[in-house]
């Protein structure tokens, strides 16, 4: 009897079923073992040795009885570097192999078999083609592991000395609040120009009247897309009318940089001859993209269907699972030789044989190492469409992309014919462009947008007239903001992404609060703007994408074993820690939460206010700070006039009283960025925030009722992550609470009793 573990439960099941009675599956559902969550758990003194903790103690459990009465451990979690290190860990904690990855319990054989599609044929041929641990994948996933723990660890704790506690730096997420800090910048400095755009349609028969149109701002938008855009400029044949646009003058590129030389330009042209100068035909080709790595997919996933990246990795992950698509977590471009064959098989009769080359097509893998996933994403039976996997919804919409993108990658280039027409009026050129698809291609099965236009027959020397004059005004653009797709475009043209960072990067960015979405696009927030200038200034090679990328490609080496885990990580370190150490004494705590000035005045000295980053966000400060401490709220209340606010009718109709220090002072009120909140008279030196509290009776008539236990005690009001919530009163050691419902008049009226007892209560 073998026992082979997979990492997750939805798995386990079909394995155990294309494997057969010799062989039983279970899951480990992911690590069994992590560095703690506190300390560095990273011994630097001694190579760096891990001190991992077991995270899954019953699961470990469940496979210690598993293996009891078992000839062979079988490893079949992922095929890559997590998935090799799972494996592993998973060996050493059964006792059958020890931490270098040797076998070391005769009594049970050890086998790693790797798959990157769950079929039948897949699966057991894996089964029938075990190898060893490699022990250079698992060293390459401990090493960015302890990196990231190393730099983490370290540099957090700087943050929250000099700008704000509870901060933290990563490796390579810090370089991706950069590049948007430093995009957002670009931004503030950009100064649009003016320019203005001439269209011209033309009629090819003798028209009496010129229409003259200026168009304002035509294009304020920042929209911007990694796919080409649908654009089919209608054209009916009968009226002979084409838009020609400005483009020379006197053989050389013109645009006019305002309407007056916009209306300069008409009247010179408008009763001039229009003759046709050139007319000219070309033929080109437009090529199928690869078929989809993990960033690809991710940006054309984000681009055509809107799903942010970690929706796109929860939906492929389920296909995967499914036996549907192979591994998603890929850069490789390669598509095995049963696929391409299966494509060619599938295409030739679906679509038949003239768009299908005559020899199979191969792509190449951008990355330079041969990654440890090998093929890319594709469906693993091309046959069959989403319809007929019974797929619905998300996963419908993404395997679609998938399959039509993999088939496409095997077809023939589209040909499309481009027709442009140069009409010349005195010393100005107008230029039209015609685009007709004269073969499909690879557009039959994956619709890239091509913008087909139809020019009429027009000859050299021909006379045209124009009916229309068209003046639009422009301004140049700034560079737009990322987006998910833009930004994962750039980490991996950067060399600073892998397959399995890009979501988690992403989705860290925007939980630490260093950078928000509006709509698709990322600005970063004040902490991220102030966090990024500190690293810049004094830790430059952290937020190097130069530097990251290098990291990226030593970990490479690593996995391929011409690079020492310990000597890379050691490399590091050592730089790392003495500059640390360096810089810790010469960074001063006011340096970098300086946002800008204010026009405020300061209330105690009457000299200029400046915009400062907070522990709750923008505040006004002096700038004679730290000899004036004079501060106010955004707005332009001060300290007092926010503690006034305590005194007055509707505060204490509303809220609990102040609560009081342990000598009796009272509490303050105070303003955060998530409103007001109580503070310690001595805050912040003393970190002791308070939420305000509603008074009983206005809880009854804001919620209702509150519920009661079964002993007749009420379930208190809580402020939680998602809003509030009733919680027992034991809560959180008895773990229960009640979501609130909209507050019923009739809850409001029976408030009685309830409320006097808690009334008491809380006046204690
Ligand atoms: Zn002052």
């Amino acid at each position: 009897m073998k026992l082979v573990i997979v990492e997750s439960p939805a798995k386990a099941k079909t394995i155990e079923k294309y494997l057969g009675k010799e062989y039983k599956v279970k899951s480990s559902k992911g690590h069994v073992v992590d560095l703690p969550k506190s300390g560095l758990g990273v011994d630097v003194d001694h190579n760096y040795t891990p001190d991992y903790q077991v995270t899954k103690p019953a699961v470990l459990q469940e496979l210690r009885q598993a293996l009891k009465g078992v000839d062979t451990l079988v490893l079949a979690s992922d095929p890559d570097r997590e998935g090799e290190a799972i494996g592993w860990h998973i060996a050493t904690e059964l006792k059958v192999t020890d931490r270098s990855g040797r076998h070391t319990n005769k009594k049970i054989g050890l086998e790693r078999i790797v798959f990157t599609e769950i079929t039948k044929e897949a699966v057991q041929n894996a089964a029938a083609n075990p190898r060893k641990i490699d022990m250079n994948l698992v060293d390459a996933q401990q090493a960015r592991r302890i990196l990231d723990r190393l730099v983490g660890y370290k540099l957090s704790p700087l943050l929250w000395k000099k700008i704000r506690y509870g901060l933290s730096a990563g490796r390579v997420q810090s370089v991706a609040v950069r590049l948007i800090v430093d995009r957002e910048r670009e931004r503030e400095s950009f100064n649009a120009d003016e320019y203005w755009n001439l269209i011209a349609d033309i009629r090819t028969e003798k028209t009496n009247k010129i229409e003259i149109v200026y168009k304002l701002k035509t294009d304020g938008s920042e929209e911007e897309s990694d796919e080409e855009v649908t654009e089919t400029i209608e054209y009916d044949p009968n009226v002979i009318k084409v838009p020609f646009t400005l483009t020379q003058k006197q053989g050389k590129k013109f645009e006019a940089v305002s309407k007056a030389e916009i209306d300069k330009v008409i009247s010179e042209v408008e009763s001039k001859k229009w003759i046709v100068a050139d007319v000219k035909k070309e033929e080109s080709r437009k090529f199928p993209s690869p078929p989809f790595s993990t960033s690809t997919l991710q940006q054309t996933a984000a681009n055509r269907l809107g799903f942010a990246s970690a929706r796109t990795m929860k939906i492929a992950q389920k296909l995967y699972e499914a036996g549907q698509i192979t591994y998603m977590r890929t850069d490789s471009l390669h598509l095995s030789q049963q696929a391409i064959e299966a494509a060619r098989k599938y295409l030739s009769a679906r679509y038949g044989a003239k768009f299908v080359p005559e020899k199979p097509i191969v792509y190449k893998s951008k990355s330079k190492v041969a990654q440890e996933a090998h093929e890319a994403i594709r469906p693993t039976h091309f046959e069959k469409d989403a319809k007929s996997l019974g797929l619905s919804g998300d996963e419908e919409r993404l395997y679609k992309l998938i399959r039509e993108r993999a088939l496409a990658s095997q077809m023939l280039p589209a040909i499309l014919e481009s027709h442009t027409v140069k009409v010349n009026v005195d010393d100005y050129a107008f230029q039209a462009i015609g685009k007709q698809v004269l073969f499909k291609g690879y557009l039959e099965v994956y619709p890239d947008k091509v913008s087909e236009f139809d020019l009429p027959k027009m000859e050299v020397g021909q006379q045209v007239y124009p009916e229309k004059l068209l003046g639009t005004q422009h301004f140049t653009q700034p560079p737009a903001r990322f987006s998910e797709a833009s930004l994962i475009k750039e980490l991996e043209r950067l060399g600073i992404g892998r397959p399995s960072t890009y979501a988690p990067i992403i989705h860290t960015i925007q939980q630490r609060q260093y950078v928000e979405k509006e709509g698709r696009y990322f600005i970063p927030t004040d902490t991220g703007k102030v966090v990024t200038d500190l690293l810049v200034k004094y830790f430059e090679e952290i937020v190097d994408a130069g530097f990251t990328a290098q990291m990226e490609n030593n970990l490479d080496e690593v996995a391929n074993g011409s690079e020492e885990w310990v000597k890379m990580i050691d490399n590091f370190y050592k730089s790392f820690s003495t500059n640390l150490d360096k810089q810790d004494k010469k960074i001063k705590k006011e340096e970098f939460t300086k946002l800008g000035d204010s026009k405020e005045k300061c209330p105690d000295c009457g000299k200029a206010m400046i915009i400062k980053l907070g522990r709750f966000g923008r505040f006004l400060s002096c700038s004679d700070f730290p000899e004036c401490k004079g501060m106010m709220s955004m707005d332009g209340k001060t300290d007092e006039d926010v503690q006034e606010q305590v005194k007055t009718k509707e505060f204490k109709e509303t809220y609990l009283d102040a609560p009081k220090t342990e000598d009796g002072r009272d509490f303050l009120l105070k303003r955060g960025k998530f409103g007001e909140f109580w503070a310690h008279p001595d805050y912040p030196k003393v970190k002791d925030a308070r939420p305000l509290e509603l008074l009983p009776e206005k809880i009854v008539e804001l919620y209702g009722e509150p519920p009661k236990t079964e002993d007749g005690r009420d379930y208190a009001l809580k402020n939680g992550k998602f809003g509030k919530f009733w919680a027992h009163p034991d809560y959180p050691e008895v773990k229960d609470i009640i979501k609130i419902k909209t507050a019923s008049k009739s809850g409001a009226k029976t408030s009685g009793k309830a409320t006097k007892k808690r009334a008491k209560k809380a006046s204690k």
